[in-house]
C-alpha cells in the first residue's frame, strides 16, 4: 500500500524513445513508479481490487507482468496503446472536441484557453502562466481573489528560471512524492503578476504523471496547475462530477478512462534546514503512516475544522489521511466520510476511540457525536499540536510546547493561539501565553488584520487611536470609529485572544501591508516576505508578566516600538524583521522561566504561525543558543492538518471511560 509515484527514469526514457511500444503513452508505468493509493479500492493490492481492473492486459503486457526478471513483473496498474487507458479531449458538451487529445491541448492552452486536465489524484485547472488576461480569466471563473495558483514545468532548469531553487530544494522537487514547493520568485521572470499576486514566492512543481510531461515540453515552458474544486470544495475527480461542476469554467477537458478512486490533492512544502516544512500533506506522502511512540488502543482521530485531515492511529503507527479541506460544506462533509472508510479498508484498523477537538462546535465534533456506540475524548486544541510534533519525533515524558497559531478553543473557554504549555501525552497546564488583544467584529477580525491593528493601537493609545497619523486608519470613517471604540471599551461582540496568528495580523494592518485578506494567513505571509528582506539592528522591548493562568508574554512595548519606527519612516521590511526576531527572543525568556520552575529542557514547536519559515529559524536558534533541545515538524503540517496526529496520541494513551 504505497502513495502515488511520479515516473520513473527508466519509464521516462521509454516514453521518449519513438522505438519504444509505449513511445508517448501516456499512462506507462511500472513496478517502480506510477498510480497506487489514488487507484486501489481494497486490499490486498492486487490489479482486480484497482481502477485497473476494467482493462484487460494484452498479450504484451501480460507476458511482461508474469516475468520474474522483467521491470514489470506484477506491476498492477500495467499498460500499453493496445489495451490500456487512453485519452481524449472533451468541449464542456462532454463532446469530443479534436481527435488528437494532447496537440489539442496544448493549442487551446497557447490560445490562452482554460483546460481541466485529469491528473493522478483529481482535476487540475490548466492555463499558461505568461498570459495575465487567461490568468485573470481563471481566477474571474474559479471565484478566486489572490489566493496563490501553483505552476508545473517539466525541467528543474525551468524551475530555476522561475524561482531559486538550494539543492536541497531541488532534491525535494525532483523526488517520488513531486510535491509543491514555495519558492522565492527570481526577479524578472515572465510569469504574470496575477499568478500569485503580491506573493514574493511561487509554488511549482515538476511533473506527477507521464500526461504532464507530455503536455508540457517543447512547446509549453510551464503551465498553472490548479487544483479544480469549487470556492473551497473538495478536490474534483470523477469525470462527470468534473464536467458538470466545471462547465463554466473550462473550456476544455483533457481526460481518460482511468477511474481515481481516492482523490488526492497536491502536497504542498517549504524546505527548512533539510528537511521539509509540511504545509498540506497529501498526495504522495498519503497512505505512508508515520511512525510513533506506541499507543494502547486503536484510535480514529477527526482533526479539526479547516485544512482538515483525519488520522487512523494502532500500535507505533500514525495513518494520517489526505488533505480534505475546510469542513464548512457538505461536499467536505461527505469526503471526512468518505475517506474515514476508505483509510479503515487500507489500514485494517478500527476505530476503539474517537477523538476529537474540545471546540463544541466544529463539524468533526459534531461527527464524532454522531459516531454512536464509541467512547470519546476531546482534547485541547494546542495540547493535540503539541503531541502531534513529540508523536512524529518519538518523544515520552514531559516538554516544554510553544505553539504559536491562529485560533483554537482553550480549556477556559476562551480563544486561545500563542501559548506556551507544559506537559505530555497525558495531559498539560498553560504555562504562558501571549498578552490578550480583542477580536473587534468577532470573526471578521480575523480576515480582516487592520481591525486587529485598531485593537492593539488602543491598547497602546486608548480613546486616541483614531488620532494617529497612520495609513491603516485612513480609510476608518466617523461612523465606524465611534463603533469601534464602543466595541473595544465594552467588549461587545469583541471576545478575547491570546492568538499568535493575530498578532501578526495586527502588525501587517499597522504596517499597512494588508488592512483585508482574500484568503487565509495572507497577512502574515506578506509580513514574512518583508521580514525576509530586512535587517534586526536592535531588539524591540518586552515584557515577560505573572498572570492568572500562567506567565504572560507582553508584546505591547514590542509594539510602541513598531509605530514609533513605522512613523519615524523606518523601512518596512526592516521593521518587521526586528519584529520577528524580538518575538524570538521575547518567547526564549518565557521559555527559560518556565524551566528554571519545571526543569525541562526540551521544546518542541507546533501551531499554525510555524509554516512561516523565519518565525521558526528566530526561534529554534535562540532556544538553541539558550541551551534547549528544540524538536519541529517534519512529517505532518505544524497547521490543523497535522492535529489529527496529536489528538490520536493523546486518545491513544488516555484511560478511556465509555
Ligand atoms: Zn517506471
Ligand atoms: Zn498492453
Ligand atoms: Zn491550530
Amino acid at each position: 500500500m504505497s502513495p502515488d509515484c511520479d515516473v520513473c527514469p527508466d519509464c521516462l526514457k521509454e516514453l521518449f524513445d519513438p522505438l519504444d511500444r509505449r513511445f508517448r503513452y501516456p499512462f506507462i508505468n511500472c513496478t517502480n513508479c506510477g498510480p497506487r493509493y489514488s487507484i486501489i479500492i481494497d486490499t490486498p493490492y492486487d490489479r482486480p481490487n484497482t481502477t485497473m481492473s476494467d482493462f484487460l492486459m494484452c498479450r504484451e503486457c501480460r507476458k511482461e507482468y508474469e516475468d520474474p526478471s522483467d521491470r514489470r513483473f506484477h506491476a498492477q496498474p500495467i499498460a500499453c496503446p493496445v489495451c490500456g487507458p487512453r485519452l481524449k479531449l472533451l468541449g464542456s458538451d462532454g463532446a469530443i472536441a479534436d481527435p488528437d487529445p494532447l496537440a489539442g491541448a496544448i493549442a487551446a492552452l497557447q490560445q490562452g484557453m482554460i483546460v481541466a486536465v485529469k491528473g493522478i489524484g483529481g482535476y487540475h485547472l490548466a492555463v499558461d502562466p505568461f498570459n495575465s488576461m487567461a490568468v485573470r480569466e481563471l481566477r474571474k471563473r474559479k471565484k478566486r481573489d489572490e489566493k496563490p495558483f501553483a505552476i508545473m514545468t517539466d525541467t528543474l532548469r525551468r524551475v530555476e528560471d522561475l524561482a531559486h531553487v538550494s539543492p536541497i530544494e531541488a532534491r525535494f522537487l525532483s523526488g517520488p512524492e513531486r510535491p509543491v514547493l514555495l519558492l522565492r520568485r527570481r526577479d524578472g521572470n515572465d510569469i504574470a503578476r496575477e499568478v500569485a499576486p503580491g506573493n514574493d514566492y511561487l509554488g511549482i512543481m515538476l511533473p506527477s504523471s507521464p500526461l504532464h510531461y507530455l503536455l508540457l515540453g517543447a512547446s509549453l515552458r510551464a503551465v498553472v496547475m490548479t487544483s479544480a474544486n469549487l470556492s473551497d470544495d473538495p478536490i474534483l475527480y470523477r469525470d462527470e462530477d468534473a464536467l458538470k461542476e466545471l462547465s463554466g469554467v473550462a473550456d476544455l477537458f483533457l481526460t481518460h478512462d482511468r477511474a481515481i478512486n481516492a482523490p488526492c490533492d497536491d502536497s504542498v512544502i517549504r524546505v527548512f534546514h533539510t528537511h521539509p516544512l509540511m504545509m498540506r500533506r497529501s498526495r504522495g506522502y498519503v497512505p505512508r503512516p508515520v511512525q510513533i511512540p506506541s499507543i494502547a488502543r486503536d484510535v480514529l482521530a477527526l482533526g479539526g475544522e479547516l485544512k482538515a485531515a483525519i488520522c487512523l492511529a494502532g500500535g507505533e503507527q500514525g495513518f494520517m489521511s489526505r488533505h480534505i479541506g475546510d469542513l464548512k460544506s457538505p461536499a467536505t462533509m461527505r469526503s471526512i466520510e468518505g475517506t474515514i472508510s476508505e483509510l479503515k479498508k487500507l489500514t485494517g484498523i478500527t476505530e476503539g476511540v474517537v477523538a476529537h477537538d474540545f471546540h463544541p462546535d466544529y463539524h468533526s465534533t459534531l461527527l464524532a457525536g454522531s459516531l454512536t456506540g464509541l467512547p470519546k475524548v476531546a482534547v485541547q486544541h494546542h495540547h493535540a499540536h503539541m503531541a502531534s510534533c513529540m508523536a512524529e519525533n518519538r518523544l515520552e515524558g514531559e516538554v516544554i510546547g510553544i505553539i504559536f497559531d491562529g485560533a483554537g478553543y482553550g480549556s477556559d473557554g476562551s480563544i486561545w493561539g500563542g501559548e506556551f504549555l507544559v506537559g505530555g501525552y497525558s495531559g498539560f497546564r498553560r504555562a504562558g501565553h501571549l498578552r490578550e488583544m480583542r477580536l473587534p467584529g468577532g470573526d471578521a477580525a480575523a480576515r480582516e488584520p487592520y481591525r486587529m491593528a485598531i485593537s492593539l493601537l488602543y491598547q497602546l493609545y486608548g480613546d486616541a487611536v483614531f488620532d494617529l497619523p497612520l495609513d491603516v486608519l485612513r480609510g476608518v470613517g466617523k461612523e465606524e470609529q465611534k463603533i469601534f471604540l464602543q466595541m473595544l471599551e465594552k467588549g461587545i461582540n469583541s471576545p478575547v485572544t491570546s492568538s499568535c496568528g493575530r498578532l501578526f495580523d495586527a502588525v501587517a494592518g499597522v504596517l499597512d501591508i494588508r488592512g483585508k485578506m482574500s484568503y487565509e494567513g495572507q497577512a502574515a505571509i506578506e509580513l514574512e516576505g518583508e521580514a525576509e528582506r530586512g535587517i534586526c539592528e536592535a531588539l524591540y522591548d518586552f515584557g515577560v508578566l505573572p498572570g492568572n493562568d500562567g506567565l504572560i508574554l507582553d508584546w505591547l512595548p514590542m509594539m510602541r516600538s513598531v509605530v514609533d519606527d513605522h512613523r519615524a519612516g523606518r523601512m518596512r521590511p526592516d521593521i518587521a524583521a526586528t519584529f520577528h526576531r524580538s518575538l524570538a527572543f521575547a518567547a526564549a525568556a518565557v521559555c527559560r522561566e518556565i524551566r528554571s520552575e519545571s526543569g525541562f529542557d526540551r521544546v518542541v514547536l507546533s501551531g499554525g504561525s510555524f509554516q512561516n519559515r523565519l518565525l521558526s529559524e528566530e526561534i529554534l536558534t535562540q532556544l538553541e543558543a539558550d541551551g534547549f533541545r528544540v524538536f519541529t515538524h517534519r512529517l505532518v503540517p505544524p497547521n490543523d492538518g497535522g492535529l489529527a496526529l496529536g489528538q490520536a496520541m493523546i486518545a491513544g494513551r488516555s484511560q478511556v471511560c465509555v
